[in-house]
C-alpha cells in the first residue's frame, strides 16, 4: 500500500502549522525559515495570492536514492523516502540530482549531513497520518493512500472546474511522486517545475553513471576518505577540548 499527501492551494490559509508540527515532531532545531533548509524540511510560501508547501516529493523512482553511493536514501514500500544520516559520507550528490530541489545541506557543522522532509516514516509505519497533515487545521494537506488522494485530487476539480487547474501535479511528474497537489493557479507560478518529464529521471542518472567504468567506486572511496578524515579531526578536536577543561558540542540531527 502506498500513501502520500495531497496539497491543495485553494484551501490553504497560510497558517504554517503543518511546518511548525514537522519541527516538533522531527525535533528539528530553530524557528521555522522562509525556505526549506537542513532543519526546516517543510515550510509555506506566499505565491500570486495563494500559499505553496515546499518539501521532498516522495518519488516513485527516486533519483537521489539511485545516485546515493552508500545507500544512505532509501525508497521504503509504503511510500517514503528515508534518509540514514550515520550512512550519508556527504557526496552531495543527492542535491545535485534531485529533480525538485529538495535535499538540503548543514553547511553549519563539521560533519554536515543532509535535511529533508521523511513523509514521518515512522509515524506511517504505525498506522498514523504524517504531523503535518494531522496539523492542519483546514485539511488543505490530507493523508492517504496514493489512489484515494488521486481520486479525491480527481473529484475536486471535476465538481469545481472553475476553481481549479485540470492537472494533479505530481500525478505523472518525474515518474509520479507521493506528495500531489491541485491549485487554481500555474504551478510553475508556484515556484514548481512544470517541464519535468513523465519518466523518472533516476533511471537515466543510473544509465548515464553505469557507462563511466568505475566511477561510482573510485568517487565512494575518495568521498568517504574526505568525510572519514573531516569526522576523525572532529574526534580528535573533543579529546583536546575535554582536556583543556572545555564542553564539545556535538548535535548532529
Ligand atoms: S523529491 Fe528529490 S529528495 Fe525527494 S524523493 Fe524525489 S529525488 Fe528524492
Ligand atoms: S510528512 Fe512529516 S517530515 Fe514530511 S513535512 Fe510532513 S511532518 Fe514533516
Ligand atoms: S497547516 Fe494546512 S492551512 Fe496551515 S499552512 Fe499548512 S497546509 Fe496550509
Amino acid at each position: 500500500m502506498s500513501v502520500g499527501l495531497l496539497f491543495d492551494t485553494t484551501r490553504c490559509i497560510g497558517c504554517g502549522a503543518c511546518s511548525s508540527a514537522c519541527k516538533e515532531q522531527n525535533k528539528l532545531p530553530g524557528p521555522v525559515e522562509e525556505v526549506t533548509t537542513a532543519y526546516t524540511w517543510t515550510t509555506v510560501q506566499p505565491r500570486e495570492g495563494v500559499n505553496v508547501r515546499k518539501l521532498c516529493m516522495h518519488c516513485a523512482v527516486p533519483t537521489c536514492v539511485s545516485v546515493c553511493p552508500v545507500g544512505a536514501l532509501q525508497k521504503t514500500p509504503e511510500g517514503p523516502v528515508v534518509y540514514d544520516g550515520e550512512k550519508c559520507m556527504g557526496c552531495r550528490y543527492c542535491i545535485m540530482a534531485c529533480p525538485f530541489d529538495v535535499p538540503k545541506y548543514q553547511w553549519d557543522r563539521p560533519v554536515p549531513v543532509v535535511g529533508k522532509c521523511i513523509l514521518c516514516a515512522g509515524r506511517v509505519k504505525e498506522g498514523k497520518p504524517t504531523a503535518c497533515a494531522e496539523a492542519c487545521p483546514v485539511e488543505a494537506t490530507i493523508f492517504g493512500k496514493r489512489e484515494d488522494l488521486i481520486w479525491e485530487a480527481r473529484t475536486r476539480i471535476r465538481k469545481e472546474p472553475d476553481k481549479y487547474l485540470n492537472h494533479v501535479y505530481g500525478l505523472s511528474e518525474a515518474g509520479g511522486t507521493s506528495v500531489l497537489m491541485v491549485s487554481g493557479v500555474p504551478f510553475e507560478k508556484l515556484g514548481l517545475k512544470a517541464d519535468l518529464p513523465n519518466e523518472p529521471p533516476a533511471m537515466k542518472t543510473w544509465q548515464v553513471l553505469s557507462n563511466i567504468p568505475d566511477f561510482v567506486g573510485v568517487w565512494a572511496v575518495f568521498l568517504y576518505g574526505v568525510h572519514w578524515i573531516t569526522a576523525r579531526r572532529e574526534d580528535v578536536a573533543k579529546v583536546e577540548n575535554h582536556g583543556n577543561g572545555r564542553s564539545s558540542k556535538e548535535d548532529r540531527s
